[in-house]
């Protein structure tokens, strides 16, 4: 469906809200979902990054985009003066009349458009069932295969190059095989993860990143995590939305890139 004129703000914002359930989602107090900032015109170009920053929304502005979609939003670092970089993020999407849309676990978890959906589609595996709880939800996705881990950490190199980044991994010896893994996609590596992934009969967890101690931990577990990197796992779900909106709105979109190498 196209529609003939551009759609309002509160039009796109409404779809991708009922699409990604934004209110019945529970996340964390800085992830903010739904509309950040707003503005008041139609939507006339839709640019999609993983971060807010001012590297991309200087970038969407150059794309003559007047809608920012990003999953990590603007307002991580908690209440803050609008001061400095902080205060500069604003000022550039108040001159320009760009407006900022955020979906964090929402997107993450989401069946076609998440991050962890799309990511397991990549690598070609096929997931059954959640994982990684929390509250009420399940962040990642689980399944079961047939593979040499070794090539599916080449598979996650492969995609974490693509995005700026490369695979760092542990556990990971020649004649190993997957038979069961585990995705959670950005920071998915914790002693949580790693327990649920030990208790559930999980062999191989790919995350974007974790802390040192999880790589000792999964050692110990005889658990093989393959960090693929936490923007490399991340760029699906933004991409997909802007694929929805273009399908729904005939919008058009570009994706932002701007990766950390993190
Ligand atoms: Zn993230």
């Amino acid at each position: 469906m196209h529609s003939a004129a551009h759609p309002l703000l509160d039009d796109v914002a409404r779809h991708l809200d009922i699409l990604l359930r934004t209110n019945e989602v529970p996340d964390y107090p800085g992830a903010m979902n739904g509309i950040q900032v707003e503005h008041d015109g139609p939507v006339t170009r839709c640019a999609v990054a993983v971060d807010a920053s001012l590297q991309t929304i200087d970038a969407a502005i150059a794309d003559g985009a007047n809608l920012l979609v990003v999953h990590h939003g603007l307002f991580w670092g908690g209440t803050q003066p609008l001061r400095g970089r902080v205060f500069e993020r604003v000022r550039r999407l108040l001159a320009h009349d760009v407006a900022v849309y955020a979906s964090h676990l929402p997107l993450d978890l989401h069946p076609t458009v998440g991050n962890n959906a799309l990511l397991a589609r990549e690598l070609a595996l096929t997931p059954n069932a959640g994982f990684a709880r929390f509250q009420s939800i399940t962040i990642g996705v689980t399944g079961e295969a047939d593979v040499a881990t070794v090539s599916l950490a080449e598979r996650c190199d492969d995609l974490a190059r693509r995005e700026g980044g490369h695979l760092v991994s542990v556990g990971v010896t020649p004649n190993r095989r997957t038979r069961r893994w585990a995705i959670c996609t950005g920071s998915g590596a914790s002693s949580d993860t790693l327990r649920e992934a030990s208790e559930t009969g999980i062999d191989t967890l790919i995350v974007g990143e974790g802390p040192h101690h999880t790589a000792v931990e999964a050692v110990e577990l005889g658990i093989a995590v393959l960090y693929t990197g936490h923007y490399a796992t991340e760029t699906f779900g933004v991409r997909a939305l802007g694929q929805e909106i273009e399908h729904v709105f005939g919008v058009p979109w570009s994706f932002i890139t701007a990766p950390t190498g993190l």
